[in-house]
């Protein structure tokens, strides 16, 4: 049975302190980041340490540190910021955004938050949950499996609503997911669309078409439109193909540091109308009164000059590709190998590959278990199944058939972490 806790809990307390699977992943991470040298950590999203960009940001320390800024390295440790963000940042980024995808911001467009897992926090519950009118609204996902670190985040009940995606089979061992328009449906308590793109866990990149179509219908219905920018364009580039970055005061897009090898400094930016922006502030400074500030004083002057640009373009995107090519020949080569009817989705971005394995005889829980007990880290797929009801909650094994794999490690391990896996699922397929 389970024991008491020392003082009673809130709801608000149970739900937070509750296991979830964003709290097991974080923990594996860091446990295997910390204390488990010998781990093969293939679950968590820690972005590569690449070795030009750490260089990069050595460098902008020792700027900071250089007499020339000493004013500024002062402030940066000395001063709190305004809630909103770093207001020098804020007109730097607004200036890059307008001149690199052409739209119309000013700084009042933009907020700052620790992190973007806490700009998702703060957005789902202030749009979604229970309203003054008695009535409760909920996020629609239009396409699942999408991002873990969403799930638990409502505080208030049942936050999400997601349907199952259109399967394309690219090839014998190649998918694709789309979003079924057929299927969507936007109920009238839907408070707002939700999609990472690139999507974490997938590596799906929704396209320019399926964006602008989730963007119509939600404008349609007077609600906004979510894109959790984390991995993509302009920064930090861990997207593959080409994708056209949309934004317009319906739709609330979500950009961080972390991906450009920065996750240190919990650096979430939300571009949005100003109202949600100014609310966005507001909730910092209950919150946490202010934000971190070094990443946006190390970031700052590279938007300006073009060096931001040059680092995902030139640096994170290609890096990230090389991997995930190497990665899939790997999977080909070990799984092929060993006889398993293998599939995964195609790597359009992010650093993750999604493998399914049809008709596998146990849930990925258990192939979790058994591969951490082999001291290989992988998230189980079931995790990234969530809000489904209905029809399209009724059974599907494929929820329990896939894991989801990141390969920005070195190359050595991904190698032998593949081989472990291959091993595990041969085993299961032929008991
Ligand atoms: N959104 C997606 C899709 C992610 O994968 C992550 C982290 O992995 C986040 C948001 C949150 O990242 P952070 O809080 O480090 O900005």
């Amino acid at each position: 049975m389970k024991k008491p806790p020392r003082f009673p809990l809130s709801r608000f307390g149970e739900k937070l302190s509750a296991r979830s699977g964003i709290l097991e992943l974080m923990d594996d991470l860091g446990e295997a980041m910390t204390r488990r040298p010998d781990m093969i950590m293939m679950g968590g999203g820690n972005p590569a340490h690449i070795p030009p960009v750490q260089e990069i940001w050595r460098a902008r320390f020792r700027e900071l540190l250089g007499a020339d800024a000493a004013g500024e390295f002062d402030r940066m440790l000395g001063n709190y910021d305004p809630p909103q963000g770093n207001p020098a940042f804020l007109h730097a980024l607004a200036d890059f955004l307008n001149a690199t995808c052409g739209w119309n911001l000013s700084s009042r467009n933009i907020a700052i938050t620790s992190g973007g897992q806490a700009a998702f926090f703060f957005l789902f519950n202030a749009l979604a949950g229970a309203f003054a009118d008695g009535r409760s609204r909920r996020v629609l996902l239009p396409l699942v499996p999408e991002y873990i670190g969403y799930a638990n985040q409502g505080i208030g009940g049942e936050a999400f609503r997601a349907r199952r995606p259109l399967i394309e089979e690219i090839d014998a061992h190649t998918f694709k997911y789309h979003v079924d328009f057929a299927n969507l449906a936007v109920d009238d308590d839907t408070a707002a669309i939700c999609v990472s793109r690139p999507t974490n866990p997938s590596g799906n990149v929704l396209t320019d078409a399926e964006i602008a179509r989730l963007a119509a219908l939600a404008e349609a219905r007077g609600i906004p439109l979510i894109i959790d920018n984390a991995y993509g364009a302009p920064f930090p580039g861990a997207i593959f193909g080409e994708a056209t970055p949309l934004w317009n005061e319906n739709i609330i897009l979500t950009l961080s540091l972390s991906k450009l090898g920065l996750p240190g400094t919990r650096t979430g930016i939300v571009v949005a109308h100003e109202e949600i922006i100014a609310a966005i502030a507001a909730m910092t400074a209950i919150a946490g009164l202010s934000n971190n500030n070094i990443g946006q004083a190390i970031v700052r002057p590279m938007l300006a000059n073009g060096e931001l640009r040059r680092v995902s373009n030139d640096l994170i995107r290609p890096f990230y590709r090389e991997k995930s090519e190497r990665t899939q020949e790997m999977i080909r080569e070990a799984m092929g190998a060993a006889g398993i009817p293998y599939r995964f989705h195609r790597s359009e971005g992010a650093f993750f590959i999604w493998l399914s394995f049809p008709g596998l005889p146990v849930p990925t829980r258990e192939l979790y278990e058994r591969l951490k007990a082999r001291n290989v880290l992988i998230v189980p797929g079931e995790y990234f199944f969530f809000g489904l009801e209905g029809a399209d909650a009724e059974d599907w094994p494929h929820q329990r058939e896939c894991i989801r794999m990141t390969y920005s490690m070195p190359e050595d391990a991904v190698r032998r972490g593949i081989a472990i896996i291959a091993d595990e699922v041969r085993a299961l397929y032929g008991a």
